[in-house]
């Protein structure tokens, strides 16, 4: 009878993340990291498909990019929802950051700093939200949401993405887009959310394969 290899001889279960924002598919990248994964892209998982928002919220974002994906590619897929919400016009843009107006990252980074300079230039508290959806049939998918506080304040670096440069952090007392990616990803509503998941213990895809 020939011996079962050594469990550190088998390959690391394979994740797909669900995101054509290159942004997040490399902080997902990082924050993945510390797990014995393979993390896939979409073009890696040959998904060449729509990832369609229902809405409005996250949750259902989130979900529905994570079960899209996980059903066309038999995969685990794991689906980020995200935005920035400004308190004093109550989350708006909230999960329409990607799309509240046309253009690139940039005009939109502008013209939320236009609105929030015309409509409530004394309150200016802003907070990242995101939800993250781990879709891994037959189990049931799971949702977990994370935040993170700041300001936003005239633009200034090109670390990170989108809304950064004008991001200052509540936590790390400096915008996201000038901190090193290390500090953004201890503080970041990615980085949290991503941690309620591990806590709940559905990242350890590697018992699936024993
Ligand atoms: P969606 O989740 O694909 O709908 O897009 C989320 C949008 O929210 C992004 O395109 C950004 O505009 C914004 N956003 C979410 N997370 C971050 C972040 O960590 N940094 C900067 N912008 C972000």
């Amino acid at each position: 009878m020939t011996a079962a290899p050594p469990s550190d001889a088998l390959p690391a279960p394979r994740l797909v993340v669900a995101t054509r924002n290159p942004g997040k598919v490399r902080e997902l990248r990082r924050l993945l990291g510390a797990h014995s994964l393979r993390v896939l892209s979409l073009d890696d998982a040959g998904f060449r498909g729509e990832l369609d928002e229902p809405g409005p919220g996250y949750v259902e974002n989130a979900l529905a990019k994570a079960v899209t994906v996980a059903t066309a590619t038999g995969l685990p897929t794991l689906a980020d929802d995200s935005g920035i919400e400004v308190d004093a016009l109550r989350g708006w843009p909230g999960p329409r950051s990607a799309r509240w107006m046309p253009g690139s990252d940039e005009d939109r980074l502008h013209g939320l700093l236009r609105e929030v300079e015309e409509r409530t230039p004394d309150d200016r508290r802003a907070r990242y939200v995101c939800v993250m959806a781990l879709a891994n049939p037959p189990a049931e998918p799971v949702t977990a949401r994370g935040e993170t506080l700041g300001t936003l304040v005239e633009p200034r670096g090109t670390a990170g993405f989108g809304y950064d440069p004008a991001f200052l952090s509540a936590d790390l007392g400096v915008r996201f887009g000038e901190a090193p990616d290390a500090d953004k990803d201890r503080v970041s509503h990615r980085a949290r959310a991503l941690r309620r998941l591990e806590e709940a213990g559905v990242l350890d895809l590697g018992s699936a394969y024993r």
